[in-house]
């Protein structure tokens, strides 16, 4: 079946991310634009993503929970989780590997924590929009080995993707790699290319998604069979949107 998916979507943790754009209106959005699976993947952090669980809960759509990760060398790195516990729990590996920044958020964003009905829950003190103290290999296999499909972000864009930042997309235990308009097979190194919203503002939801042929039972028990979803990434069984 064909599965419209978004793996790339922040909330109002992300320093540059809108306050209006809380999980809860999120998951609302996604559904209502007709998606199916959908990423939290706020920047270096998963901490809003207990009340995403919830929000998608309630509004039946399928959740992964993750982060975009940014490496040393500022490359951008979606990491993907099935399962909320094992990306809280990579969360907090790289909250131990971000920079002790002093941080304002009057000049940087505000982060901030919620629950599934928009309860403040907690401002961090942590700046999350800063560079890991992990170079991109590094983050790729310590993502991999706790089980996430590793995704490069956006490898076409002029910032922050890994063809900008490291001159080209070096070997990785990738899933898919992510673009924003359509790439070559060189710079994509014959890896499957998805397409993502990076939807900061609730304008921006359901902008990007790609269609999956994933096999019946892909959700079963509610949370997306991670295995099934890495077969059909790898196999290219994808309808990616590009941006004009
Ligand atoms: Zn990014
Ligand atoms: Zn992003």
């Amino acid at each position: 079946m064909l599965v419209a998916c978004d793996l790339h979507n922040h909330s109002c943790l992300s320093p540059c991310g809108s306050l209006e754009q809380s999980p809860a209106v999120l998951a609302r959005l996604a559904r209502e634009r007709g998606l199916g699976l959908v990423a939290l993947t706020d920047h270096n952090t998963a901490l809003n993503a207990p009340a995403f669980a919830e929000c998608a809960r309630r509004e039946g759509i399928v959740a992964m929970f993750g982060m975009e990760a940014t490496s040393a060398e500022e490359v951008h790195v979606l990491c993907l989780f099935s399962a909320l516990d094992v990306a809280l729990d990579f969360g907090r590996f790289l909250a131990a590997r971000l920079p002790r920044l002093p941080y304002d958020p009057a000049k940087l964003g505000d982060q901030v924590v919620v629950d599934a009905d928009e309860n403040v829950l907690d401002l961090p003190e942590l700046y999350f929009g800063a560079a890991l103290e992990l170079g991109f290999d590094e983050l790729c296999t310590a993502a991999s080995g706790r089980g996430a499909l590793v995704v490069p972000a956006h490898i076409d864009r002029p910032m922050f993707g890994a063809i900008s930042q490291l001159g080209f997309l070096p070997e990785g235990p990738f899933a898919a790699v992510e673009a924003v308009r359509p790439v070559s097979p060189s710079a994509s190194r014959g890896h499957t290319v998805i397409t993502g919203s990076d939807a900061h503002y609730p304008e921006h939801v359901g902008r990007r998604p790609f269609g999956l042929e994933l096999p019946e039972g892909w959700d079963a028990g509610g949370s997306v069979d991670l295995d099934a979803l890495r077969d059909a990434l790898e196999a290219g069984r994808v309808r990616p949107t590009f941006s004009p």
